[in-house]
């Protein structure tokens, strides 16, 4: 998988003590993204998934997941890996993305409605400059949702946390 990079005890990506990362490769280009430097989908590093999950694994301390970006999706086999592996530690998994719920859960892409269906809370939307706000935790516009993934999925419409 190509990621930009990995962070242990991340407090800033989700509740709790996280291991997120970040993925390399972003087609969304949003006007004032914080982290250009993961538009490149060549860029970052290449590393194996096992050796990424091994890292999320060794410290017993951490509360969840968090894959952020760049874009998740863009690698959804991969990140499907780690997430799934998280959710057999016992891990809550956050997904940030780009893409709305709704284009992701009518995908005809099974690869990422199979990643979808390992998360527990997904941050959805573009972010857009003139709905930047410090005000809604956990996100940076307006427009993006946080999504309680598995009441969405089971009552077919989107349900807010
Ligand atoms: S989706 Fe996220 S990483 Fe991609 S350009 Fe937009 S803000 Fe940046």
């Amino acid at each position: 998988m190509r990621v930009a990079g990995t962070v242990q005890e991340s407090i800033v990506d989700g509740p709790g003590l996280r291991f997120t990362v970040f993925a390399q490769g972003c087609p969304h280009r949003c006007e004032g993204c914080h982290n250009p430097q993961t538009h490149d989908a060549h860029g970052g590093t290449e590393r194996p998934v096992s050796d990424i999950i091994s890292e999320m694994l060794k410290n017993p301390l951490t509360d969840g997941l968090t894959l952020s970006g760049g874009e998740p999706f863009a690698q959804a086999g991969d990140c499907a890996e780690i997430a799934e592996a998280a959710k057999k530690a016992g891990l809550n998994v956050w997904i940030y993305t780009g893409y709305t719920f709704e284009e992701l859960a009518g995908a005809g892409d099974g690869g990422a409605r199979r990643l979808l269906g390992f998360a527990d809370v997904l941050v959805d939307g573009r972010f857009i400059l003139a709905e930047r706000t410090l005000e809604y935790p956990w996100r940076g516009s307006r427009n993006q949702r946080l999504i309680d993934v598995r009441r969405s999925l089971s009552e077919g419409r989107v349900a807010e946390l």
